[in-house]
């Protein structure tokens, strides 16, 4: 089969490679379907974050299941599913509690050894305890689709973002990055009944879908004007719950410091700045809680997903672009460029 490999900084090959195969008896191999470009593949295409040359990336798509070992019991050959953005075991006391991510016997896409999610097909581990099953009928959906992958990871991830920052109804919310994550975190936030939506941001295609998806203020100032400009929009207090979805040093100032007394910050941007930014004295003297980190997406999807097939949210807007496997390089030069939002994979 044919799947996409990082060899170095700017350099993702599409190529042939083994194809899956029940290794394990709780193991299926999954024909991909949709796949999509991260964020966070930028990290390792801009070489930020290291990876083996030659190393599988991608970690959210959906598919059907093509094969399935012996002991997987909740999945048959021909169902459609959706893949959170790590494999888990779906019994230890970490998924009976919702935190996946935590699994002592999980993993994420595209590490050494495993599958990535940008390929043609994927073998999953544990499928019971990681796949979610999907509706069979959506697959010949296109508007639908897209909706469902950004289940995998990025809705999931705007869902966990406003959970950890407190989000209740008829707060006021607001929204650092205005990426696919942050974009979500607005949907999100809306869904929890957030009565005011403050997106931060500057482009202008961006903030037009926070818009759309429940932001009632844009703000495109930036680091000390941005704290100013949300603490004018809120009588000087500043918001209930802020959702940082950007990762780095300035974003978490930001964040931390347009949380009201009492707030809560919700960061799920991949931190790449160390833990400078989180003023501990700012957080004591002002009551401000920082919480979130890697979203626990299996314990959201089954929320998630009625709302998505009803269509009372649809993140589908995030996709901007949609490409074939053989795009796909042009497909991170596009996000690495910020033409493009957030790249599809059609196969
Ligand atoms: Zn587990």
């Amino acid at each position: 089969m044919r799947a996409t490999v990082i060899h170095g900084p700017q350099d993702i090959r599409i190529e042939e490679v083994p194809d899956p195969r029940i290794q394990r008896p709780t193991d299926a191999v999954v024909r991909v379907l949709n796949a999509c470009i991260c964020g966070s593949d930028l990290w390792a295409y801009r070489g930020v974050a290291k990876r083996q040359a030659g190393q599988r990336i991608g970690h959210e798509f959906l598919g059907f299941v093509e094969e399935v070992g012996p002991e997987v019991r909740d999945l048959t050959v021909g169902d459609l599913v959706v893949a959170p953005f790590v494999w888990s075991d779906g019994v230890c006391e970490y998924c009976r509690e919702g935190l996946q991510t935590s699994c002592p016997h999980g993993g994420f896409w595209g590490i050494p050894g495993s599958d990535g999610g940008q390929g043609e097909a994927v073998r999953v581990p544990f499928a019971d305890g990681t796949l979610v099953k999907l509706p069979k009928e959506a697959a010949g959906d296109e508007k639908l689709l897209p909706a469902l992958l950004a289940l995998s990871d990025v809705m999931a991830t705007g869902h966990h973002a406003a959970v950890s920052a407190g989000v209740r109804p008829g707060a006021t919310v607001a929204v650092v990055g205005d990426g696919a994550v942050g974009l979500c975190g607005v949907l999100a936030a809306r869904r929890l009944g957030a009565g005011r939506i403050i997106a931060l941001g500057r482009h202008e295609g961006r903030t037009a879908i926070a818009r759309t998806f429940g932001a009632t203020d844009v703000v495109p100032e930036r680091g000390d004007a941005a704290i100013e400009a949300v603490r004018e929009l809120t009588g000087g207090r500043g918001a209930h719950a802020v959702l940082e979805a950007v990762g780095t040093e300035e974003s978490m100032r930001t964040a931390i410091s347009i949380a009201r007394d009492g707030g809560g910050v919700g960061y799920v941007g991949v931190p790449h700045g160390g833990s400078a930014g989180v003023d501990i004295r700012q957080m004591f003297d002002r009551n401000v809680r920082v919480g979130g980190g890697v979203a626990p997406a299996r314990a959201y999807i089954p929320e998630l997903l009625p709302d998505v097939l009803s269509g009372a949210i649809d993140p589908s807007p995030v996709f901007d672009l949609t490409v074939d496997l053989d795009g796909v390089p042009e497909g991170y030069r596009a996000m690495d460029e910020r033409t493009a939002l957030k790249v599809r994979i059609a196969f």
